[in-house]
């Protein structure tokens, strides 16, 4: 079905010349052409033997010389002051952690789960895992008590490292439901650990040293990542040590990183990107990774951007959408001059955003697109890129990305075993990957056949819609199942809220589609407002007259209903499928990764 009209947003056109940091992917598509993964496996150290960990990449092969002074963390406390970490002691720290797992039996490849917020703890123990050859899997810290024991339970969780309180509220009392579940390691115990649990601080202070780190295989798997429950329940992927080759290159052409960066990235590693793209990649890149431990805060975030003279920073729409709301002059009473490069990920990012992120940053926002399941950025508006605002961008150096056709039921359409692709510009289908980069997921946890539907016809299908334009440029259209069929159009949730978000009443938008009995769906809206502008009918009116203009009566949201907290994961992505539930009375589904009070 041919999609609707691209954006009317113009193109934002990049001048490189005379950018004191040439941007690391200047010749697009010869470098794409020109890339091999087996070339790129040979930028990282190894390990002799054809051996590769994930740790070693990250921290050791930096631990020496020079580059052992410099921070390979800058952990912001909640009041501010800083809490520095260098690669050498990091690589120390790693040892130490590594070599309480041995000491405790903990096997080569056994899990060890975190539910922690992100404190130095918390990484320390996601390398030191991965030097021991065991698996790491991170846990959102707000989670409750019943998405907690369920990830342990999937997962056969041996070792949980945790904090008293959270230990208490949401663990001890299932204890005897976690049979795999051996030890548990408080990192507050304060000399007096609960009954069952290892007081981490005793337990770490008299441990050997490590010795060699693990000659993990490059197939061997050093990561269990829960994907973020936007569409039903979540999925445990299974990522190898192989994936740091991903993020090496994707760090280097997605997120421009350069030795000398100060880079943030704010999602937490419960959320694959604080994982993939909050440890690995800006430390195999050996720059320096600040990390924020406390919550979002425009003020505080501004000041972290200003006083760390931050170059890099990745984040993600919703964290967009509500400096937004709080208006681009407040950035502009900080002094954000060191900052180069900006990039988003997890949702859509709204023309608007891009185009806002020049108006604050002077810079606009780099969209990226990519899943728990790819591991990596697979898709991306690289530094010297000319953007189109709405497009995801590109596919990067070592990516085949296609649209595959569908047909009138939503299925792919494939001819003697090899996918149907759609050939034409700006019709759209299913986004599908050409399976075989180094951070693809190897399977879902104990889901074999979930995993292989996933793979059809030469391609893995990405569950996402898409279409690409003449020039190679890959729009979203909307998640496969959050797509509206309204009088024979196919309407993206996407373009009808990135419309509505053009209004200056309008903070945030989720849209749906509803049952009718002549249109068979037509599109409702629910819409947060920005301070200052208060509900009513005239507005309502006003928002689906304005949305009408653009879009068309057959687009336009038929129904607008106010809110004040549409309903998010805690990776901050807005469950259009639990809007729908509620808004139908349906079944609400798996909700163990809504955020608390939506
Ligand atoms: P689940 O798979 O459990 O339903 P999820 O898909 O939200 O949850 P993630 O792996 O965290 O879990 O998110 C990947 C999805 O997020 C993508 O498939 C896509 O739908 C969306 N996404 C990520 N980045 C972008 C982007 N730049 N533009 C549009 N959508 C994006
Ligand atoms: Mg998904």
């Amino acid at each position: 079905m041919k999609a609707l009209a691209p954006t009317h947003w113009p193109t934002i056109a990049k001048d490189i010349s005379g950018l004191a940091v040439p941007p690391n992917l200047a010749d697009y598509p010869a470098t794409r052409e020109a890339f091999s993964w087996a070339e790129e496996r040979r930028t990282l150290t190894g390990l002799p033997g054809g051996h590769v960990n994930i740790a070693y990449e990250a921290v050791d092969r930096h631990a020496a010389g020079d580059q052992g002074h410099r921070d390979a963390f800058r952990f912001v406390q909640a009041d501010g002051s800083i809490h520095p970490l260098t690669y050498a002691q990091l690589s120390h720290e790693t040892d130490r952690f590594a070599s309480l797992l041995r000491t405790l039996g903990v096997q080569r490849g056994e899990r060890v789960f975190s539910l922690l917020g992100r404190v130095p703890e918390l990484y320390i123990a996601a390398l030191g895992t991965m030097k021991h050859g065991a698996v790491f899997c991170p846990l959102f810290s707000a989670f409750g008590p019943e998405p907690v024991r369920q990830r342990l339970d999937l997962g056969s969780g041996a070792v949980l490292i945790t904090t008293r309180a959270l230990y208490k509220r949401k663990v001890a009392r299932q204890r005897d439901d976690l049979p795999s579940l051996r030890h548990v390691l408080l990192i507050d115990a304060d000399g007096d650990p609960e009954p069952d649990t290892v007081d981490l601080a005793a337990a770490i202070a008299d441990v050997p040293d490590y010795g060699p780190i693990a000659e993990t295989g490059p197939e061997d798997m050093a990561l269990l990542h829960f994907t973020s429950g936007t569409t039903g329940r979540p999925k445990g992927a299974i990522h190898v040590h192989d994936a740091v080759t991903a993020h090496s290159a994707t760090g280097r052409y997605a997120l421009d990183l350069h030795p000398d960066d100060i880079y943030w990235c704010t999602a937490d590693p419960g959320w694959v990107t604080g994982t993939s793209y909050g440890i690995i990649a800006p430390l195999v890149h050996g720059v320096t990774a600040v990390v924020d431990e406390d919550e979002f805060d425009p003020e505080r975030w501004y000041r972290i951007l200003a006083d760390q003279k931050v170059t890099v920073w990745y984040t993600a729409p919703t964290a967009i959408r509500m400096l937004m709301k709080a208006g681009a002059e407040r950035a502009k009473q900080y002094d954000l001059s060191s900052l180069r490069f900006i990039a988003s990920v997890g949702e859509p990012l709204n023309p608007e955003a891009v185009v806002w992120g020049e108006e604050a940053f002077g810079l606009p926002i780099h969209d990226n697109w990519w899943q728990t399941e790819t591991g990596g950025i697979m898709i991306a508006n690289y530094a010297s890129m000319d953007i189109r605002p709405g497009s995801m961008g590109r596919p990067l150096p070592g990516i085949e990305a296609a649209i595959v056709a569908r047909d009138a039921d939503g299925e792919p359409i494939v001819h003697d075993g090899e996918a149907q692709l759609v050939t034409d510009p700006d019709v759209s289908g299913e986004l599908a990957l050409r399976p075989g980069w180094p951070s693809m997921f190897r399977g879902y946890l104990n889901e074999e056949e979930r995993y292989r539907k996933c793979f059809v016809g030469g391609w893995y299908l990405t569950g996402d819609l898409a279409r690409r334009d003449a020039d190679g440029y890959f729009w979203f259209v909307g998640r496969a199942g959050d797509v509206i069929k309204s009088s024979g159009h196919l309407i993206g949730p996407f373009e009808v809220e990135s419309s509505l978000m053009e209004h200056p009443a309008v903070a945030e938008v989720g849209v749906i589609g509803v049952p009718d009995e002549v249109a068979g769906e037509v599109v409702m809206a629910f819409v947060e407002l920005k301070p200052g502008f208060e509900a009513s009918e005239s507005l309502k009116r006003e928002l689906i007259g304005f949305a009408r203009k653009r879009l068309g009566a057959a687009v336009a949201p038929r129904e607008l209903e106010f809110t004040t907290a549409l309903p998010k994961t805690r990776s901050g992505k807005i469950l259009r499928r639990l809007l729908k539930a509620r808004e139908l009375g349906l079944p609400e589904g798996d909700t163990s990764t809504l955020e608390s009070g939506r």
